[in-house]
């Protein structure tokens, strides 16, 4: 690894604290708790009185006007992404979960809509400004100061992603916004030395990284620093380190949810995980993936993560199942942080088990990573029934260059690594980039076909 200062990236030699919030980042678990369990009393209230879905999903739970309090949250039930829908769907455009007058609404963002229909995430005044705050001390942590150049693929809109921009704008760093998939302006940009930073997720600063390997392509630039967000993969070393040596850059990772926070967990210098950025504002819980039991956060365990704003005004989530499985790296941290790290290893409804044994395609990714740069990095599980158990062998896709001529050993060889790395049997395809689609910007890890 590069050298650097704790907390700084290489190269850094401002005199800014590294620490954008000293207080709610450096604080013990048991000051985060005292900030926060005020804040949930008020925004318990504010819920029993202002929001018709809570207020009816507390009562079906047996929860009258007694006061829950951030000790007995686990009493609650949780809230589902299905929920939430239906609570929208129940009074459109924005359902029984508005705890506030449409006039207080002063932003709306929308959901990709896997399911077809987008729907709505509207804020406040208030609830921007905590977007912010949160987004703040997110991209601070990654290195980003008020002298660096961030040149960013995430839009303006109309998705959540796009409140990027006015985080960078507190920050106050210098900013070349580029819509996402416009590789030309990207490369151009970053010709033209007009930024030290990318934002952009890990499918894209991959395909940027197998362009470097042809130096005529993207040729030397002034980038030092990539921040990967929007799906995992900037956490997963065999990717992480191959765009780092092929751009000669660090790697930082982001996390956001959007019915909770666009950018709510960011991975400082010392590259040991995502921190947790959200205290005071949310509450993240992690639970037993199978018996959704609460669990302890401390370095190794393994859980689902679940979030309740503490201080959302527009439409608060409480005990949301996220759907993404995190592990636990642990607190505190080199860069003087107290706040847990984690990085995230799959998402629930990617997780297939083989003979008893959970497998989230990341873990997929990791091997097939290592087998640059007779592969491009990118690989997706072809899931051939709805049911969670697969019996081996399991579909792998796998992208190859193009022009590359047909290396008849490679998916021998990479079945032997999936076998040997997790234990259970696979049938690789190769299949060429041109043929892969989808452009080298999110790559979808499950694809289901019959
Ligand atoms: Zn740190």
């Amino acid at each position: 690894m590069i050298s650097h200062a704790p907390g700084r990236l290489a190269g850094d030699t401002c005199d800014r604290d590294p620490i954008w919030d000293r207080d709610v980042e450096t604080e013990t678990h048991d000051e985060a708790f005292a900030r926060a369990a005020p804040a949930w009393d008020r925004q318990f209230r504010h819920l029993m009185d202002h929001s018709p879905f809570y207020a009816r999903k507390f009562r079906d739970a047996g929860i009258r006007d007694a006061k829950v309090t951030l000790t007995e949250i686990a009493e609650l039930p949780f809230s589902t992404k299905g929920e939430l829908k239906q609570a929208i769907d129940g009074a459109p455009p924005f359902g029984t979960n508005l705890c506030v007058t449409p006039e207080q609404v002063k932003r709306v963002y929308q959901t990709s809509g896997t399911t077809g229909v987008p729907t709505v995430i509207a804020l406040t005044h208030a609830d921007m400004d905590m977007w912010t705050a949160i987004g703040t001390r997110t991209y601070f942590a990654t290195g980003i100061h008020d002298h660096s150049s961030v040149l960013t693929t995430f839009g303006a809109g109309p998705f959540v992603a796009g409140h990027t921009h006015f985080v960078l704008s507190r920050i106050g760093c210098g900013s070349v916004p580029v819509a996402p998939g416009d590789t030309d302006r990207v490369i151009f940009g970053l010709k033209a030395g007009l930024a030290d930073t990318l934002l952009g997720t890990p499918s894209f600063a991959q395909f940027l990284a197998n362009l470097a390997s042809t130096p005529r392509e993207l040729g030397p630039s002034a980038l030092t620093h990539i921040v990967t967000g929007g799906e995992p993969g900037g956490g997963i070393p065999a990717i992480r380190d191959h765009i780092q040596t092929a751009l000669r850059a660090t790697v930082t990772e982001v996390m956001g949810i959007g019915d909770i926070a666009p950018s709510l967990f960011g991975e400082c210098p010392e590259q040991q995980g995502m921190h947790f950025c959200g205290g005071g504002h949310v509450w993240a819980e992690l639970v037993d993936p199978d018996s959704r039991e609460p669990m302890t956060i401390e370095a190794g365990a393994v859980g689902e993560l679940v979030y309740t704003h503490l201080t959302r005004e527009a439409m608060p989530v409480v005990r949301f199942l996220s759907g993404d499985i995190a592990k636990i790296e642990g607190f505190p941290c080199d860069c003087g942080r107290s706040t847990w790290r984690m990085r995230v290893i799959g998402r629930r409804d990617d997780m297939f088990i083989v003979r008893g044994v959970n497998v989230y395609p990341s873990a997929i990714l990791a091997v097939v990573g290592r087998f640059r740069p007779r592969v491009t990095g990118r690989a997706r599980v072809i899931r051939k029934a709805p049911d969670v158990s697969v019996t081996p062998p399991v579909p792998v896709e796998v992208e190859v260059p193009d022009g590359d001529h047909a290396d008849e050993r490679l998916a021998e060889e990479i079945e032997a690594a999936i076998h040997s790395t997790l234990t259970f049997r696979a049938k690789v395809d190769l299949i060429p980039e041109r043929a892969f689609g989808e452009s080298g910007y999110k790559t979808r890890l499950t694809v289901k076909r019959p």
